[in-house]
């Protein structure tokens, strides 16, 4: 039985990875600043533990780090909202949060998996992205690429970590999407999209929504992450983890729409509209997957209409005042 420490395990990816390990047999401690709703049905298992405190508290981390096998350091300020509303936070939780939990990990000896994400490859044209591929960010002055420049950093404080002997593996998600993600009508566009489909409202396209994604269904990307953890070999490797089905997002909006049923339709709105002039969309985002099919043995197997077929059936289940249209 492994014990694992998982940061921000009260998440949504967090969540789906502390189930992950329970389900292993594992045990799981929760790192994590605030709302229980995600984890609410894990936490009569004895083999799990939310503790409410932050990445930000070296003592908390420092106790919690001795006492485990393996650590997940997920938690972190994520959501375009955020990139531009509060950098400050971004910045501070993002580089900060990680320098206290690669100092615990260090202490104590503890290999570490970090979650880091596609958005350090910025803009750069050229895709599929390699791991190895060119950051292409815009200037400071724009917000958004407060994150990139935050988890960039946190990689390169893992790498640095490495060099003194701490084993680490860095996971760079892609558009990871599913049951629990964030609230309707906040956080990624698969939740803003949510909101609008189960109102009926139309669906708020940026742009003319040729930009693309691949987005990556949660089990997927869990079991790849917990593949992350326990084979020895991928310690010190960079990953990407996700699908390079590559999607429009005007075709996931039509696609809900398809799937949910309902009278939506699709407007077209200009960036500034939604998220202001602190913002700079990325045209196209493609993993190339073969380190993690080399490496982890593991591919994304669940198709976007699958995915979000379970996705918008579960926020349907979770919001019962929305109206149903199936
Ligand atoms: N997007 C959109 N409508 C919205 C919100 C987002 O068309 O109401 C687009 C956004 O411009 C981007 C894509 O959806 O091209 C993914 O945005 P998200 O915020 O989920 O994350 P990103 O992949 O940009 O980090």
């Amino acid at each position: 039985m492994l014990k694992v420490l998982v940061t921000g395990g009260a998440g949504f990816l967090g969540s789906h990875l502390a189930e992950a390990f329970l389900a292993r047999g594992d045990a799981v401690v929760a790192l994590d600043t605030g709302a229980q709703a995600k984890v609410r049905h894990l936490l009569h298992q004895p083999r799990f533990r939310l503790v409410v405190d932050s990445v930000m508290n070296p003592e908390i981390l420092d106790g919690l780090a001795a006492q485990a096998d393996l650590i997940y350091h997920l938690a972190g300020v994520v959501g375009v909202e955020h990139y531009v509303a509060d950098p400050y936070q971004v910045l501070n939780v993002n580089i900060n949060g990680t320098q206290n939990v690669l100092r615990a990990a260090f202490k104590h000896g503890r290999r570490v998996v970090f979650a880091s994400t596609s958005e350090v490859y910025g803009r750069n044209p050229s895709v599929p992205w390699t791991e190895d591929a060119d950051r292409v960010l815009g200037p400071s002055t724009i917000d958004r690429w407060c994150y990139a420049t935050s988890k960039a950093t946190g990689e390169h404080f893992c790498l640095a970590y490495r060099r003194l002997g701490l084993p680490v593996t860095i996971l760079r998600y892609f558009n990871v999407y599913g049951p629990r993600l964030d609230r309707l009508d906040v956080g990624r566009v698969i939740t803003i999209f949510m909101g609008q489909l189960l109102r009926g409202e139309p669906l708020t396209v940026i742009g003319d929504g040729h930009q693309t994604r691949c987005f990556t269904y949660v089990a997927d990307a869990v079991q790849a992450t917990v593949a992350a953890g326990v084979v020895a070999s991928v310690e010190g490797q960079v990953i990407n983890i996700g699908t390079d089905e590559e999607t429009p997002v005007r075709r996931l909006a039509e696609l809900m729409i398809e799937l949910g049923g309902g009278t939506s339709t699709l407007r077209f709105v200009p960036q500034e509209a939604v998220y202001g002039e602190s913002y700079e969309d990325v045209p196209r985002r493609v993993p190339d997957v073969t380190r993690m099919q080399q490496l982890l043995g593991l591919r994304a197997t669940t198709s976007l209409a699958e995915g979000l077929a379970r996705t918008i059936a579960w926020f349907r289940a979770a919001e019962p005042g929305a109206p149903s249209r199936a």
